[in-house]
């Protein structure tokens, strides 16, 4: 099978793009190399017209409850958040009242993930001694029936506190059933002992050979201190790389001269932050961030569910809000940008693989500025929309 996609514009100007088995065999710039074309073209099995649309790599969301969300059930007005421990309470009875299972509900919100051209996610699923292991169990069903369209990592997470609703045996039980990382929350404001909680979350990841995933909520000195200790136990376990911190809104609330130490260790373990932009309270300031070299990656979070209305799952939205919150107007700054929301490159190279969308735009800057509908994505050389 040879697709040969023609008028593809890069970077670099308008291109043919070959794609066999895959991945993209040939990049063939139009404007020089006119034989090669018509070569690739009577060979190919099938050809395509991109019509001048812009090439961008497919995106990752990386941070996401596909267990919790409300697309496709009737809409459900919220209650305000009050305190962390009430709105827990209410999310279990409001998910308990959903119509769809988990699995219906999850497929919903990937397949829209998939037509805005997310084609890598990492999903938290909660397990806790009340629910088991049932959410995991759906999920994993649904990553199965999706693997051709979606890369899913899953994140066993003690919603309710790991120590708080004692999910240490489930979170164990969920990682042997094929959850692929440790989650966890607050392990001091919620939990009540930094200490205790995070040893607990590195026990289950080394025993089990496994990354961490920690939803840090905690603001000032004690979420600054559970991100030096997370680092350092990083260290001690050699999971260097396999780790997360999601949110650590603490390293937005004081100056930068202030966080600066906690990044750099959070750098030198190789811990990686992600956040999903929120724009009613501090985060990680992108561009200290970018200084520092810590790796950034963004996710969605929630999208109408008990805790907020608001959101779609498009990842080009998410990184446009990121470059506006933090008014990167520059070419560099936009560009910089998709390496947050993506593991491809805006110029493909031969053996690449072939995983990217088509977007009406000028060029990639001007794409992230204005958030175009996807015209196609690609995962794996097939046309997934
Ligand atoms: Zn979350």
């Amino acid at each position: 099978m040879k697709l040969v996609i023609d008028n593809v514009l890069l970077p670099t100007g308008t291109h043919t793009l070959v794609i066999e088995e895959g991945k993209i065999t040939q990049v063939i710039a139009e404007s020089t190399d006119q034989d090669q074309i018509i070569n690739a073209r009577q060979s190919a099995s099938e050809s395509w017209n991109a019509a001048g649309l812009v090439y961008l790599p497919t995106l990752a969301d990386m941070h996401c409850h596909l267990d919790k969300h409300h697309i496709g059930e009737r809409w459900i007005p919220l209650e305000p958040f009050q305190t962390l421990e009430s709105h827990l309470a209410y999310e279990k009875k409001l998910l308990g009242g959903l119509t769809q299972t988990v699995g219906e509900r999850a497929k919903v919100l990937a397949e829209q993930m998939i037509d805005f051209g997310t084609t890598r996610i990492r999903t938290h699923v909660d397990v806790d001694p009340e629910v088991g292991l049932r959410n995991l169990e759906a999920i994993l069903r649904v990553r199965e029936e999706l693997c051709d369209y979606m890369d899913m990592e899953i994140v066993a997470f003690p919603q309710q506190g790991l120590i708080r609703s004692s999910s240490e045996q489930i979170v164990k039980e969920a990682l042997a059933l094929g959850a692929d990382l440790v989650g966890g929350v607050d392990p001091a404001g919620l939990d009540g002992d930094m200490e205790r909680s995070l040893q607990m979350m590195f026990d289950i990841a080394t025993t089990a050979d496994k990354g961490i995933d920690l939803h840090l909520h905690d603001g000032g000195e004690p979420g600054l201190a559970t991100l030096r200790r997370f680092a350092e136990l990083t260290m001690e376990a050699g999971l260097q790389h396999r780790t997360a911190v999601s949110h650590a809104y603490c390293l937005g609330e004081q100056t930068e001269s202030d966080v600066q130490p906690t990044l750099d260790m959070l750098k030198h373990a190789g811990v990686t932050l992600v956040s999903s932009v929120p724009i009613d309270r501090p985060m990680p300031r992108g561009s200290q961030v970018l200084d520092t070299g810590v790796n950034f990656m963004l996710g969605s979070d929630n999208i109408r569910d008990a805790w907020s209305p608001f959101g779609n799952g498009d990842m080009l939205q998410r990184a446009s809000r990121m470059a506006e919150r933090e008014n990167w107007v520059s070419d560099e700054r936009l560009l910089g940008t998709y390496a947050w929301v993506s593991n491809g490159k805006l110029t493909p190279s031969v053996g690449d693989p072939a995983d990217f969308m088509l977007v009406r735009a000028l060029n990639a800057q001007h794409a992230l500025a204005s958030v175009p509908a996807r015209s196609a994505v690609f995962k794996k050389g097939k046309r997934i929309r």
